[in-house]
């Protein structure tokens, strides 16, 4: 059905938000830095400080706030972003059960909580032991 593909393709989905986002938090704090800069001082203040340009008054505040601003949306679309690799993984076919991690073309890595079936008399054995707990069955390597 149609609505389902809204929700297909998670994993790309999230990461092409994360780089929009990052980029309209970047367009913002460019936009705040401009405010700063325009921001007039009033004169009563800046004759304190003994400024004769205005102007220089806010351009250290101003590109303080573009290169943090920047650089926390930059930062902060690294979380987004992994988390959309995650998804992606998954969706490819990545997915935790109880033997372990399943892989894409139907192996599974086997999980320390992982256990093992004797062929003999089949006990459910810890994947550390090499031997059965009750028969002493070797375990076999598939
Ligand atoms: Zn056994």
């Amino acid at each position: 059905m149609w609505w389902e593909k809204m929700w297909s393709d998670m994993g790309q989905k999230l990461k092409t938000l994360a780089q929009v986002l990052c980029v309209l938090e970047m367009i913002a704090s460019l936009i705040l830095a401009i405010i700063t800069w325009s921001v007039r001082v009033p004169e009563e203040i800046y004759s304190y400080w003994n400024d004769t340009a205005q102007q220089a008054s806010t351009f250290w505040p101003g590109l303080l706030t573009l290169v943090i601003g920047c650089l926390l949306s930059w930062v902060g679309s690294w979380i987004l972003y992994g988390f959309g690799l995650i998804v992606e993984r998954a969706e490819n076919g990545y997915s935790l059960s109880d033997k372990g991690l399943r892989l894409p073309d139907g192996g599974v890595m086997p999980a320390i909580w992982s256990t093992w079936t004797c062929k003999k008399c089949k006990t459910e054995n810890p994947q550390s032991r090499s031997v059965c707990l009750n028969c002493g069955e070797i375990k076999s390597k598939k």
